[in-house]
């Protein structure tokens, strides 16, 4: 069992006010709250370690190189990568996806290819791809959403010819909260011989991830999603595709010799990382994954997942309330409409009552189509939510809609 009391006095923001009201916060899966030891680190990296890494000769810039390639096989073990040369540092995960959409597809995709892609992506899941467009003519494949909101299997078998060339999904929906079988997918789609990309953006906090195990080609995920600082992510790449891959942007850090005539580049992972890289962004990182370690996946899984079916509970006793995402295998979102209350309304009235929810079409727009909305109001839960959160959650709710 988590120790909630305990981690809460770690999240100092969990303990003020809003409207004068105790902050109730589940708008988690747009990013979570860090914990002091996140901060410190960041802090402590300016106040005692800051140099430029890589190339320093001096004391202070090895301290920080150290700190800052500790914190990649800090990333390598958590995930289950072969090696740190597979962990790239981005700005996230909508950097990691823009970075494979362009320079994958740019160096491999030829016109007539295909993707695919499914219904239930959030945009920096698609417009990558449509992006890659202006360059090469490729065609957009989209596996449907079923009504529970789990993925059509069948369908996405039926994607599959002679000219699919890549597949790009999310591992956990940040609108339905469903858990894509995402080994599944892999498998299917290396029976065709073709690589997946997986959005791990919300999976990442709620569930342990093994990219070996899963034999994904690519995994990217945010800092900020897990207790990390904002403006640092992860592309996971298989040694054998980040080798072929053109590099995504230059400068500094990715080239080994530059003249006018000609420029060869690094080796990986530095092939990948042009500029100054975000050395203290990275250590706050590796902390904030030290703390989700500690704290075990499993626990907090557990945890969240006793959130997950008491609100659900909760929230269905209320008349005419309907809930997105009722898939067999789902993470702690709550995605919901209630009669024809506009979620905007709902979630702007939560928050008088110091309750933060996220409300909108939540960056996936398709997904919205599908289901026949404009939006809904989303709870979102992290190991620092607690069953009173949840009461004071619905109570509220009740008052919300009692007022319509
Ligand atoms: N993919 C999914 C499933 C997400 O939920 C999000 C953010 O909400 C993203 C991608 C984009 O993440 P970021 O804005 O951190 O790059």
């Amino acid at each position: 069992m988590l120790n909630t009391e305990q981690i809460r006095k770690d999240f100092p923001i969990l303990s003020r006010t809003v409207y004068g009201k105790p902050l109730v916060y589940l708008d988690n899966a747009a990013t979570t709250q860090k914990p002091v030891c996140v901060v410190d680190k960041i802090t402590e990296g300016y106040y005692h370690t800051n140099a430029n890494v890589h190339r320093g000769v001096h004391f202070l810039s090895q301290e920080a190189t150290d700190a800052h390639e500790a914190a990649r096989r800090k990333v390598q073990t958590f995930i289950h990568a072969a090696s740190p040369a597979e962990i790239i540092f981005t700005r996230g995960t909508t950097e990691a996806i823009n970075l494979v959409a362009s320079s994958f597809g740019g160096a491999f995709f030829e016109d007539g290819d295909e993707v695919i892609l499914s219904e239930m992506e959030h945009h920096a899941n698609i417009v990558p791809w449509q992006l890659l467009q202006h360059r090469r003519k490729i065609k957009l494949r989209v596996i449907p959403v079923l009504e529970n909101g789990e993925l059509d299997m069948e369908a996405y078998r039926s994607l599959f010819n002679e000219r699919t060339r890549f597949v790009s999904v999310c591992h956990m929906s940040n609108v339905l909260g469903t858990v894509n079988p995402v080994k599944e997918l892999v498998g299917i789609a290396h029976r065709h011989q073709v690589p997946v990309l997986i959005d791990g953006a919300q999976s990442v906090p709620h569930l342990p991830v093994d990219v070996q195990s899963l034999d994904a080609d690519f995994y990217v995920f945010s800092a900020h999603k897990i207790y990390g600082p904002t403006g640092i992510g992860v592309l996971y790449g298989k040694e054998k595709w980040l080798g072929q891959m053109p590099p995504y942007q230059g400068g500094g850090e990715m080239i080994a010799h530059v003249s006018f005539e000609h420029t060869t580049y690094n080796e990986l992972p530095y092939k990948f990382e042009a500029g100054t890289p975000d050395y203290i962004g990275t250590t706050a990182l590796a902390e904030a994954l030290g703390y989700v370690s500690a704290a075990g996946l499993s626990r907090i899984a557990e945890h969240e997942q006793f959130l997950l079916r008491y609100a659900t509970e909760q929230l269905l006793a209320i008349d005419g309330l309907r809930i997105y995402g009722t898939a067999r295998e789902k993470g702690a979102v709550i995605s919901f409409n209630v009669k024809d209350i506009h979620h905007y309304d709902m979630g702007m009235l939560l928050d008088k009552l110091g309750v933060a929810v996220r409300t909108g079409h939540h960056c996936a727009q398709p997904l919205m189509r599908r289901f026949g909305i404009e939006g809904t109001v989303r709870a979102s839960f992290a190991l620092y939510n607690t069953q009173e959160e949840i009461d004071v959650f619905v109570a509220a709710l009740k008052r919300v809609v009692a007022m319509f």
